[in-house]
């Protein structure tokens, strides 16, 4: 946060502060905080304006005649009886009383079943939430709470604005507070904007030090909402600004190959496939097309839902660089995948002289070593594979695309690693990523800022509705029945199970579930496993059998949650459905439908977390894969998506989507306008320095700013 040697504050480790114990320096260092520099972007998640806690003798005059109230007041109680109540179906309650010296009060949750296991008899409680009345007892229903610490010695001035900081089970928010309080004046007083005055002004936001100073200290939720957002603009800035260097060195100095695209190729491979493509994908393949045609590198992303028909139109990118004498290579997250691709593809070139290959891992290395020098000589046109592609071993002859399937699996930089013999640094092939997943509006300008976006957003004609329940456990039975009674019609269907092998958890294992099936519900139909740890071999065998009808059931972890289709598999069963990501569920879903018949997925769960609730209610609503990104975000918040954690770019601390979108908008458009005019940023070094330490090694940027 500083550069200048002679100030010394934000540099100083904490554990050299007077009042921080070993103890403390180790809370700290769990919360992330090694220096005063950190203890100062340490924010304050919410203030809470403190009017004290009061007992329930006071809560009861306060409620006085009224049966309910809508303000909220704080009681600290301790718990005298907890038990969950009553559970119909999905809805449930759990009831708790609270005592303090003056009096008992009735607490009630409302669907928040986890809640009777987090607290039990004996704990000291700060309940906040509204009163009212039932037949004579005074109650709160659905209150926030606390567990109240009991070192926390709390200064209470009446009407103050009291930040709280997160903090954990070994320090307190007060500590931080006093902390925070003793070092501030000195800290502010180094810190040094790295955004220019006269942007400042344009933006109309505050100074850094300004910012930090109204966000510990505020006098009113306004203060603190400024100094929030001048933070958190700057967080979306960074990383915006990191993305448009990035691409501005991408479009200006890297070049890729030029391809060619008519009406001769489009109606070559025209005759190629059993039927017309829909206006969609017509429409991305012109759009990739454009392109391709250029020696700018493409970096776009192609998103259609399951099923939408993203293949097809990757095969288009792909005999554009053969037809021109160059390579393609298309990579799967799994090796079941990359067999289906490759499948299909092989199906679609029968009898043309296009070579196609395959290349996974467990590939002998004989084979591989023969299938590489193959690759480097030109003398394979399409490479089908996993992730093994990407070893610095395989060097192509000359590779025009790069086509990466359902990238967020692989994170958002292991792209376009692939080179080839020409040995020119600044030639890189085109890159398409084909994804299901759609990226939500919000988060296509952030860590995908840099990508095209091409959409299918029609399904080939004639696809089926797919129907789905969620179901308790207990009620598992109707639903093998029912699975039973459409086999007997000649339809099969796919259980999907968390675990490959028994473990000591209650949760389903393929094997162990497949071999109670076959004895138990779906005794007499022929049930059988997929998972990833199987052979590819015997894998491909099993897919086979499946394919040809002779498997009724395939019983399979989520290695079948992408590129499987078999159009007469009609049900789907997920097992513990909440333990899966909604995007994964559905993925999973758009297993069946997929032929002339409906399909229908059965969910058994009893969620017991808020967040697997309302992933079930979202994937029974709706099976608009668009819709389902947009609640998963604001499910899960944006860090835990599409491997941005994985791809180690720093989650936003302050900034939040899609509430800042907005703020995003900004940030954006400023970023964008800097680059163009200064792309190396020379006219600001300290945010230049700044950037690299936030985004340079995730972004890859050593080698750009
Ligand atoms: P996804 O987008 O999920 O990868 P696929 O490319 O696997 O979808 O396509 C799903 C199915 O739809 C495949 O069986 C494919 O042959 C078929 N398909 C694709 N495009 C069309 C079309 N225009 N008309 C009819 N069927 C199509
Ligand atoms: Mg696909």
């Amino acid at each position: 946060m500083q550069d200048t040697s002679e100030k010394n504050m934000l540099r100083t480790l904490v554990s050299k502060l007077p009042t921080v114990t070993v103890e403390r320096a180790e809370a700290l260092q769990n919360l992330q905080i090694r220096t005063v520099a950190d203890l100062i972007k340490h924010l304050p998640m919410r203030y809470e304006t403190h009017h004290g806690s009061m007992t329930i003798e006071t809560a009861q005059t306060v409620l006085g005649d009224r049966n309910r109230m809508t303000e909220l007041v704080t009681i600290e109680a301790t718990i005298a009886t907890i038990q969950p109540g009553w559970r119909r179906g999905r809805k449930s309650r759990v009831e708790a009383t609270a005592e303090d010296e003056t009096g008992v009060i009735h607490i009630n949750w409302f669907n928040q079943p986890w809640v009777a296991k987090s607290l039990h008899p004996d704990m000291r409680i700060r309940f906040h939430g509204s009163l009212s009345r039932h037949e004579d007892t005074l109650q709160m229903n659905n209150p926030r709470w606390e567990e109240v610490d009991e070192r926390e010695e709390l200064e209470i001035i009446e009407g103050d604005l009291r930040p709280v900081y997160p903090a954990n089970e070994r320090i307190t928010s007060t500590v931080i507070a006093r902390l925070i309080e003793s070092v501030l004046d000195q800290a502010l007083y180094e810190i040094d904007d790295h955004l220019p005055e006269s942007l400042r002004i344009e933006l109309v936001m505050p100074e850094l030090s300004r910012a930090y100073a109204l966000s510990h200290r505020p006098t009113s939720e306004s203060d603190a909402n400024e100094g929030k957002r001048r933070i958190a603009f700057d967080e979306l800035f960074l990383l915006q600004l990191g993305v448009m260097v990035k691409r501005h060195h991408r479009r200006e100095t890297m070049h890729a190959p030029q391809l060619r695209w008519d009406d001769e190729i489009k109606k070559r491979i025209a005759a190629r496939i059993p039927f017309s493509l829909t206006e969609a994908q017509e429409r991305v393949i012109e759009e990739i097309a454009n392109d391709m045609t250029g020696t700018i590198p493409m970096n776009r992303l192609l998103q259609g839902d399951v099923g939408s028909g993203k293949t097809i139109v990757a095969l288009h990118a792909m005999l554009m660089a053969v037809t021109c004498n160059a390579q393609a290579a298309m990579m799967a997250p799994t090796e079941l995948l990359a067999e289906q691709h490759y499948f299909t593809i092989t199906q679609l070139l029968k009898g043309t002289k296009v070579n196609t290959a395959l290349l996974t891992s467990s590939l002998p290395a004989s084979e591989r070593k023969v299938l590489i020098e193959k690759i480097g000589n030109g003398l394979v046109d399409i490479v089908v594979g996993t992730h093994a592609l990407l070893t610095t071993d395989v060097i192509f002859s000359s590779i025009a695309i790069v086509i990466t399937d359902e990238q967020h699996r692989f994170g958002v930089q292991q792209r376009a690693l692939l080179r080839d013999k020409s040995g020119d640094e600044s030639a890189i092939p085109h890159s398409l990523v084909m994804t299901a997943t759609p990226i939500p509006r919000t988060l296509s300008l952030t860590i995908f800022g840099d990508l095209d976006v091409s959409t299918i957003n029609a399904m080939p004609p004639g696809r089926m509705p797919i129907t789905t329940k969620l179901v308790l456990p207990e009620d598992a039975e109707k639903v093998y029945t029912h699975m039973q009674s459409l086999i007997e019609q000649g339809q099969q269907g796919y259980v999907v199970v968390p675990l490959v092998e028994e473990t000591d958890s209650e949760l389903k294992s393929a094997t162990g579930h497949a071999e109670s099936l076959r004895t138990g519900y779906l005794q007499g139909s022929t049930v059988e496993v997929v998972h990833g740890r199987m052979k590819a071999s015997q894998r491909e065998e099993t897919m086979q059998r499946f394919r040809d009808g002779d498997i009724d059931v395939l019983v399979a972890t989520t290695v079948i949650e992408v590129g499987v289709d078999i159009p007469n598999a009609t049900m789907m069963v997920i097992e513990h459905a909440d333990r899966f990501g909604l995007a994964q569920l559905h993925q999973l879903r758009g297993r069946v439908g997929r032929g002339t018949l409906p399909g229908v997925c059965a969910l058994i769960s009893s969620p017991m977390t808020e967040d697997a609730s309302q992933r079930l209610d979202a994937i029974v609503e709706t099976t608009d894969g668009f819709l389902i990104a947009e609640r998963d975000l604001e499910i899960r918040g944006p860090g835990e998506l599409f491997g941005a954690k994985q791809s180690g770019i720093a989650p936003f601390v302050v900034a939040r989507l899609p509430r800042d979108f907005e703020l995003l908008r900004l940030a954006r458009s400023i970023a964008s306008k800097w680059v163009d005019r200064d792309p190396t940023l020379t006219e600001s070094p300290l945010l230049k320095a700044r950037l690299l330490r936030a985004h340079g090694k995730s972004l890859g940027l050593g080698d750009v700013a």
